[in-house]
């Protein structure tokens, strides 16, 4: 409550102590052997975020100069961040060589000829991985999915070897890993050990042929617990990699295990609206704020802000004022509620308001983060100026 009458609503609450602890557990589980965690910086890429696993060491996960520079804004080293993404321009190779990142994720066979050529332009090297598509099956949401072989990700495994063949006869190119990544929110460690094994096999063929793979980046990908549901424990799941890869480097690419759960989004209830067949609580949130539901289906746990609310009991579905049907952030759950109280969506640290847009005009959101007993605006709430300061009138 203190927190919403000192930024308002609706609000991002991110805790530091559950970002810093989730973020140890990777790195920790690794123990002494060789690893890198790179937080995926497209889950939540709120420099102070970035700034507080920067100052643990992290690497870091980017998919385009914007997330690269917020990286290094935020304190959080080149030599430390890899390349993910599917369509490099040449402006951003440019830039993560100038800067010297670890290395570049290679998408197709195109994005590699363009990366040697962006290197050779400016006489240096690229360090590069190819992202594989080990064609398993993760399980997931069919959106957030990306290891089959109908997915626009990566380059199919059986055809890696050549593109690496190419890879290590050109002259501006350095060979360092091999990379995956089979999707997102998956809750079970199976699809992971059977792309591992898939990808293991690989290794052993490049080695074959006289092509050494000195890291192995697996990808994001660990599922979080939204509604009770079993996942991965990570201190398995890391020993399991362990001792599949020998002595090989593992980079892990974690994005939603870091920040999900350490973040919630909090909306006032602003109407309740009942009919003989739908209880509707309009919210000041919406799916420009939190775009999970509307988009994936997902769920998160609504929870009162003052737990000693006495209210309305009813099923209600939480709306917002946006103009689709669409636009829900929960349906059909049991709460007692009044107009003005303040409800709690859970586990939105990730992919809540790195997602957001300005739809219907709506400025977005502040970003708060806590630590003990102190809080800190982190992202300023955008003012109705802000949503057109770019714009201009057509002249004339
Ligand atoms: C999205 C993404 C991640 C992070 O996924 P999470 O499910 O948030 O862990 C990691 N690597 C790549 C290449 C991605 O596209």
């Amino acid at each position: 409550m203190e927190l919403m009458d000192a930024y308002g609503s609706p609000l991002y609450v991110y805790s530091r102590t559950d970002i810093e602890n989730n973020w140890r557990e990777f790195d920790q589980a690794f123990g002494a052997h060789p690893h890198l965690v790179c937080y995926a910086v497209k889950a939540n890429s709120n420099i102070a975020v970035l700034n507080v696993l920067a100052k643990l060491g992290s690497g870091f996960d980017i998919v385009s100069i914007g997330e690269l520079e917020r990286v290094l804004k935020a304190g959080g080293e080149a030599s430390k961040c890899v390349f993910s993404g599917v369509a490099k321009t040449v402006i951003e190779i440019e830039r993560a060589l100038e800067v010297g990142v670890r290395c570049f994720n290679v998408e197709s066979e195109s994005e590699l000829d363009r990366i040697n050529t962006v290197a050779k332009s400016i006489g240096k090297k690229a360090p590069i991985s190819i992202r594989v598509n080990p064609n398993v099956d993760a399980k997931t949401h069919p959106y957030i999915s990306t290891g089959l072989k109908e997915n626009k990700f990566g380059v199919d495994i059986g055809e890696a070897i050549d593109l690496y063949k190419k890879a290590n006869n050109a002259d501006y190119l350095e060979v360092q890993g091999l990379d995956c990544h089979i999707g997102s929110q998956i809750t079970d460690v199976s699809p992971f050990l059977d792309a591992l094994d898939k990808v293991l096999a690989l290794v052993w063929q490049l080695n074959d042929e006289g092509i050494s793979i000195h890291h192995l980046d697996l990808g994001g990908g660990v599922g979080i617990d939204y509604d009770g549901e079993q996942t991965i424990n990570i201190k398995a799941y890391i020993d399991a990699i362990i001792n599949k890869v020998g002595q090989t480097e593992i980079i892990l690419e974690p994005g939603r295990a870091i920040v999900g759960n350490a973040g919630i989004f909090v909306t006032k209830v602003e109407f309740l609206k009942q009919n003989s067949e739908h209880s509707f609580a309009i919210v000041d949130g919406a799916m420009n704020d939190l775009l999970r539901p509307s988009f994936y289906n997902a769920y998160h746990q609504v929870l009162p802000v003052n737990e000693n609310a006495t209210g309305t009991k009813a099923q209600w579905d939480l709306v917002g004022p946006i103009c689709e049907t669409g636009d829900f952030l929960a349906k059909n759950r049991d709460l007692s509620l009044s107009e003005g109280d303040y409800l709690a969506l859970m586990s939105a640290g990730a992919y809540g308001f790195s997602m957001s847009s300005n739809y219907n005009s709506r400025p977005r959101v502040a970003e708060v983060m806590v630590s003990g007993e102190n809080h800190q605006l982190v992202r300023k709430r955008e003012s109705v100026q802000d949503l057109f300061a770019k714009e201009r009138l057509y002249e004339g």
